[in-house]
This record gives structure tokens, sequence and C-alpha cells, in this order.
């Protein structure tokens, strides 16, 4: 069974190894230095810190890296995911299909613009959203699908733009397919295509724990659609001389550090990917673990390295297993992520009477300890060892791998 527990271990005893590595602490002195340029040439007062051209340059580069037409900076993920769901002008009852293992944040922005929140279930092997699920919940009131790439497992894109089509709104045509990569930042889809290319509009964050950062926030939508960049440059800067806005600018200093990150992504993310390959390897025999996906066909990041446990050991066992890796060992997991409806009060008020047992099911099996392509070789190799002892540990006194009868 599902319990209740928080994603932070019950142990409050020190860690050697954070819960939550930020993957984006990874700064060079190209970083240092483009922040201090900033800063010296923002210090003249006929300058100041005025960002438009910094962060006019950070999103051209990243339309050069994703290949969307168009790029729209934020000051973080949230809100620019907020602004993309304003812009849909949602109507009372008007539906968004989102996948029930995720962050609050997209769910938050769904409520906050108005929408009405449809879960569906994962897909087990990624936790992805499932199309097929998708396609059981969507209904003539369906105006968007959220797709989350799930812990930089990214997703193929094509069933739902393929689902959306087969089911046009009456209103407003088919639904559009918003694609949240905030943990997916520098992937690649099945079709060969950048994380940020397909769909109607992706947003990505630069919050401290993504894969890079802009000072520890920041977003950014992409599309290909021009109506939809037009009004997102309004929205974030107080609407031009017609529309409702509000301030929402990237800075300066977040636009030339975010220059530099870019540049580093790939370099970034392949010793991410390279590091989850060694922990995979080496975890390879542990008959108990489910191994996050190898998928050949993508450019997946392992934002965070997932682990599932056997059935028999969902809820308490899993439970026991984190508790003993903190509490023994020092080494920080996080279960990432549960439903929000189990203990969000305005999500699970707002979904109310929906519920997603695959995910729970799947979700009480997870367990994401602590990886991060810049911890040593040695720290590495006392990990996979104490998760394989704990796991042996927790084998001895749950014996609980019997073939199941029937
Ligand atoms: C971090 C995150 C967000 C929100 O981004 P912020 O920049 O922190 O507001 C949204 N969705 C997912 C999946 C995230 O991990």
């Amino acid at each position: 069974m599902p319990t209740d527990r928080a994603t932070v271990p019950r142990s409050h005893a020190p860690l050697r190894w954070p819960v939550e590595p930020a993957q984006g602490g990874w700064y060079t002195d190209a970083e240092a230095e483009a922040a201090r340029v900033v800063m010296a040439e923002s210090s003249d007062w006929r300058v100041g810190w005025k960002s438009a051209e910094y962060v006019a340059a950070f999103e051209e580069a990243f339309t050069a890296f994703t290949g969307a037409r168009f790029a729209i900076a934020f000051n973080s993920g949230g809100t620019a995911l907020e602004m993309l769901l304003h812009y849909l002008q949602l109507q009372p009852g008007d539906e968004v299909i989102v996948c029930a293992v995720n962050f609050v944040g997209p769910l938050i922005a769904v409520i906050g613009q108005g929408g009405r929140l449809v879960l569906a279930e994962p897909e087990p092997v990624t936790l992805n959203l499932d199309p097929a699920d998708a396609e059981r919940v969507i209904t003539s009131r369906t105006r968007a699908i959220l797709v989350t790439h799930w812990n930089g497992a990214v997703a193929d894109i094509r069933p739902f733009l393929e689902l959306a089509d087969r089911h046009p709104n009456p209103v407003h045509g088919p639904p559009v397919v918003i694609v949240d990569a905030a943990r997916a930042c520098g992937g690649r889809t099945p079709v060969g295509a950048h994380v940020g290319a397909e769909g109607w509009a992706t947003m990505f964050s630069f919050e401290s724990k993504k894969l890079m950062t802009t000072y520890g926030q920041g977003g950014l939508i992409t599309t290909n659609d021009q109506a939809l960049a037009e009004q997102l440059h309004w929205l974030r800067t107080y609407g031009g001389t017609e529309h409702w806005g509000t301030n929402q600018m990237m800075t300066k200093a977040q636009a030339a550090v975010g220059l530099v990150q870019l540049s580093r992504l790939d370099e970034m993310n392949d010793a991410r990917i390279q590091q989850a390959h060694r922990r995979n390897r080496s975890l390879a025999d542990i008959d108990e673990l489910t191994l996050p996906p190898t998928r050949h066909d993508r450019r997946h990041l392992y934002y965070r390295h997932s682990l599932l446990v056997p059935d028999a050991w969902a809820g308490e066992g899993r439970d026991e297993l984190m508790d003993i890796l903190a509490a023994r060992h020092g080494l920080g997991s996080i279960i990432s992520d549960r439903p929000p409806y189990l203990f969000h009060r305005l999500i699970r008020d707002h979904t109310a009477g929906q519920h997603c047992p695959l995910a729970e099911s799947l979700t009480s099996r997870l367990l994401c300890p602590c990886l991060h392509p810049r911890m040593n070789p040695s720290d590495e190799a006392e990990i996979t060892q104490v998760i394989r002892q704990a796991t042996a540990h927790l084998a001895r006194t749950r014996p609980t791998l019997r073939p199941r009868r029937g």
C-alpha cells in the first residue's frame, strides 16, 4: 500500500549525499566571468541592469539549440507555464490531461488558470504519460494534453499529437500538446528532435536542481506558434500598450550565465548519462531492483536515477530501504514523485473522485538515490555498495520474493 510519508527520510542523520542534489550546481570560471562582466557594465549609470539584449541573445541561443522558431525567457518555469496556459483562456469545465506521476507545479498552474485537471496513468517503464490512458480520459472538453518528460526519460510526443488530432474540441479544434521539459533540457526524442522542437509549446526550468541553471531560478518557453510567441512577450512585460500582462522578465545576469550553461549543457548531460550507465552496470545483478530504462532511440538524461523495488516491498519496504540508506549510510534518496493528489490538499479537492491506481502502486515502489556527475569515483563505488548491502538486508528481513502463486 502507498504510505503517506514525505519524500524526505524519517531519519535526520546528517547525510553524506543529499536527498536532492543540485544538478545545476556546476558552474565554472566561464559563468563567473560572465557574471563579472555583467556586474561591471551594469554599474555604469548610463547602462544599468536593463536586460533586453542579454535575454534576446539567450533566447536566440535556445532557438538555435532546440530548433524551435521562438523562445521566450521567464523568471521561472512555473510562471512560464502559467502564462502559456493563460493564453488558452480556459473556461470553466475546460479540461487539461496530466500524468498522475508529476510535480505539483504544472498541476497548480492548470488550476490557477481555471482549467479542470484530468489525471491519467503513467506508462510503467518510463513513468511518462501513457498515450493509451490519455485516450481513455480525453473528451470534447479537452483543451490541452500536458506531457511531462519524466525525470529525463524523454517521452515520444507523436502519439499525443495524433491523439489530439483524433479528438478535436468543437470550438477550439485539436487540443494543444504542452510539454513540460523542466527535467529534460538537452534531451532528444525518438524522431531525433531536440526536446523543445515538438508539440505546441515546451516549458523549461532553470531552477537550481535542473540540468542547467540561471542563478537558481529561471524559465523559458519554446514554440513554433508566432501568435503565441508574441502574446508571451506581452504577458511577461505588462501587456505592451494593449494587453494584460505582468513583469516576469529574466534578469541580465541570469541570461549571461544561462548562455554559458547552455554552451556546456551537452557536456554536463553526457557526464550524467555516463554516470547513470555506470550505476546501472554496478546494480544490474541485484534481482530486487528494477533499474531506470535504457532507451537507445532517444537521449535519456537520467535527471534522477529511478529504482523500483518489488511489489512485495511497496510502501513500507521501500520506506525501510530509504531509511537504512539514509540512517546507516548517509545516502539520501527521494520519491520522485508521488501523485500530488495524495498529499496536496488543493489538488486532492480539485481532482476528487479521480484515482490512478497504477501511478500509486508504481510510486510506492519508487526511490531515487542521489546521483550527480560531480561525485568522485570513490563516492560512486561506495554508493552502489551501500545500495547492494541495504537491499540484501531487506531481502533477508522481508523474504517476499518467492514466486507469486496463481
Ligand atoms: C521544476 C519543475 C517545474 C517548475 O519549474 P520552476 O522553474 O521551479 O518553477 C515544473 N515541472 C517540473 C516537472 C519540474 O521539475
